[in-house]
């Protein structure tokens, strides 16, 4: 696994950071967003390191994008949710706040949810 040493996301990776884990295999991590915008707020990792879209290879792409519909469906049976908002944060003028490319999973429960 290529990791950075300084990576807050690439030790949640590896368990070095615990984290609320939802889902793992040998290509992706996917945990609780610690600030929860909904309840069952997940993030999809790669276990590779990489910044975001512009710097991930596409076979870690490949691999990270074609695990969202598993894990959304994962997500829906825990958490019956009455819809799920899928985002990718790129760059700090995107919101971008962690450098490990994450796909940000958002379960909806209707109006005050809390979130949009
Ligand atoms: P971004 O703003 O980069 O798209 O999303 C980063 C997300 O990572 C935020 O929603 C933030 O709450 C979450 N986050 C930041 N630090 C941690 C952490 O240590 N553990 C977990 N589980 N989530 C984190
Ligand atoms: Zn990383």
């Amino acid at each position: 696994m290529n990791s950075s040493n300084d990576c807050l996301f690439c030790k949640i990776a590896t368990g070095e950071i615990p984290s609320a884990k939802v889902y793992e295999d040998e290509d992706v991590y996917a945990f609780l967003d610690i600030g929860q915008v909904t309840k069952g707020h997940t993030l999809i990792i790669p276990k590779t390191h990489a910044k975001n879209i512009y710097e991930t290879p596409s076979d870690i792409a490949e691999k990270l994008f074609n695990r969202v519909p598993k894990i959304a469906s994962a997500i829906k049976e825990t958490y019956k949710p009455i819809g799920l908002n899928i985002l990718n944060n790129n760059e700090e003028a995107a919101g971008q706040s962690v450098f490990h490319i994450h796909i940000h999973l958002i379960p909806r429960y209707g109006k005050g949810d809390g979130f949009g």
